[in-house]
């Protein structure tokens, strides 16, 4: 069964098309990608947009798909269950600027109190 979904995500329209052989199983995918939430859970504007991110952790490669609103900067992150099959949307979560830019190797490193100086410490 060949599905074909169109999506508007702020301005751009993505046409998305997969081929399921059960119509459950299409609808189930389909599903995941209806859900891609078109406008922002915090401010509730319409001017968002799909966004990747990769993170590297423990030698692997993560791969994020979010949607992030252009107006507060809040994002919303896609998740997978264990399968890997379905999708969902988590809660927009507010733009702060301390979590996008933290380093955990850093964090870690500096366990020990002598080593932190004055100038370490980020405010
Ligand atoms: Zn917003």
């Amino acid at each position: 069964m060949k599905t074909t979904l169109r999506k508007k995500i702020g301005t751009t329209v993505f046409e998305f098309e997969f081929e399921e052989g059960k119509a459950k199983d299409a609808l189930f995918t389909a599903a995941g990608l209806v859900a891609i939430p078109e406008t922002c859970g915090l401010c509730h504007s319409s001017n968002v947009q799909l966004i990747s991110q990769k993170a590297e952790k423990e030698g692997k490669t993560y791969k994020y798909i979010k949607v992030r609103c252009s107006d507060c900067r809040a994002t919303s992150t896609m998740g997978e269950n264990l399968d890997g099959v379905n999708v969902f949307w988590k809660k927009f979560e507010a733009y702060t600027p301390s979590n996008q830019s933290r380093n955990t190797e850093q964090s870690q490193a500096s366990n020990h109190e002598e080593d932190v100086s004055v100038d370490d410490i980020p405010f």
